[in-house]
């Protein structure tokens, strides 16, 4: 019988994202070979270096091929290079929001993961993260506060008055909800929803349609929080929550916090995900959370982990590769137990030791 067969447009744009993506790449033959699948690269140009080559943040030929795959898997783009260009033509402008927009990626997934052995990245108290947590933040990525109309700047006499709209239909958040309860089928079934119920509309209809989808997921346990109110326990108590569930607006400033709270950038993946492919499975776009970095590009000292755990993401939520998703978070786990730590979340603790990008690449593959 032949091996299962998965076509991967691999973007790695600017900075860093070459680099890390290399490692990522790296990981990707092996769980080919180990777990008997195809994978079928193809890499095409996307963010500054495409700027530079075809004038394009976001060549056809890119679009093309992003149209024929099943997953995207993207590094990084933008830098010094590009900031003086019209926003729209800038890297992250032209690239980003596009894909985004052409692929309707709705749903974005941010796993925040603090490792037990990684707690003093964390810049909140050691006795709040001891252990180390791991929350994944569902943030509803097209609709909302960002994208409603009007959106403007009228003239009302002799003053201005900004207008932004927030709007909900019931068919956006019964769709990131069902991403949300589904996720949270795979992991330790706890839904945490995320509105502002007592002030606003858009939060009764979201804690209604959120309790509606929750009736077709009984195993998994829900409760709701206002957004002030998750401010401030995320920081309190972070190894209690599991699946964060929130609106455009909140879900954005949420995440941020996760990611702070976790500590360690060079860590952090994140996917947003599309059409539902069945199955729980989505056409997905799969990058780190953090940028080109181009303080430290071509120097070979970036931390792939983030992106080899979007890799991982890729497999989870794209191919519904469980078993070989697990088997890569379990051996970056691993590795960052064993000690190794590229220069970011280096502090010389005892047990530890400074490797280079290739270097925890190599660590990383022999345990998987
Ligand atoms: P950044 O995330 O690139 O860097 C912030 C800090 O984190 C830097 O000190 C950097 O060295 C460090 N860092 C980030 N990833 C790291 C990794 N894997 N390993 C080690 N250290 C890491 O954010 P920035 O400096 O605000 O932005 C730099 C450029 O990246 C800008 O052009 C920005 O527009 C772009 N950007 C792109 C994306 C994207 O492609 N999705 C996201 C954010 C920023």
């Amino acid at each position: 019988m032949s091996n299962k067969e998965y076509k991967i447009s691999v973007l790695s744009g600017d900075g860093i994202g070459p680099e890390v993506m290399a490692e990522a790449i790296r990981i990707i033959d092996k769980v080919s070979s180990d777990f008997n699948v195809d994978f079928i690269i193809d890499e095409q140009l996307v963010g500054g270096i495409a700027i530079d080559e075809t004038s394009s943040p976001l060549p056809d030929q890119t679009l093309n091929s992003c149209e024929h795959s099943d997953a995207i898997l993207f590094g990084s783009v933008g830098g010094p290079k590009w900031e003086s260009l019209p926003p729209d033509t800038q890297p992250e402008r032209g690239a980003l929001l596009p894909l985004r927009k052409h692929f309707g990626l709705f749903a974005n997934l941010r796993p925040s993961i603090c490792f037990p052995s990684l707690t003093n990245a964390s810049p909140i108290r050691a006795d709040l993260v001891e252990g180390g947590f791991d929350v994944l933040c569902v943030r509803e990525l097209t609709g909302g506060i960002y994208f409603g109309e009007p959106k403007e700047i009228q003239n009302h006499g002799d003053e201005r008055v900004a207008i932004d709209t927030m709007v909900y239909k019931e068919s956006e958040i019964e769709r990131i909800a069902c991403v949300a309860f589904e996720a949270a089928m795979g992991r330790n079934k706890r839904v945490t929803s995320i509105d502002k119920a007592n002030v606003l509309r858009n939060g009764i209809l979201w804690r209604e349609t959120v309790e509606k989808v929750s009736s077709k997921y009984p195993e998994v346990e829900l409760d709701h929080l206002y957004v002030d109110n998750a401010a401030m326990q995320l920081i309190r108590r972070p190894r209690e929550f599991d699946v964060l569930l929130a609106p455009n607006l909140f879900g954005d400033i949420l995440s941020d916090e996760m990611a702070m709270i976790a500590g360690s950038l060079g860590m952090l993946a994140s996917s947003s995900l599309g059409q539902s492919l069945g199955n729980g499975l989505y056409f997905g776009m799969y990058e780190p959370s953090g940028g080109s970095a181009p303080d430290i590009a071509g120097q070979g000292i970036a931390n792939p982990c983030a992106q080899i755990l979007s890799a991982s993401l890729m497999l989870r939520y794209s191919f519904g590769l469980t078993d070989a998703a697990n088997a890569i978070d379990l051996a970056v786990r691993n590795t960052i137990d064993a000690g190794y730590r590229t220069g970011d979340i280096f502090t010389n603790e005892e047990g530890t030791h400074r490797v280079n990008t290739t270097e925890m690449g190599d660590a990383i593959l022999s345990n998987l």
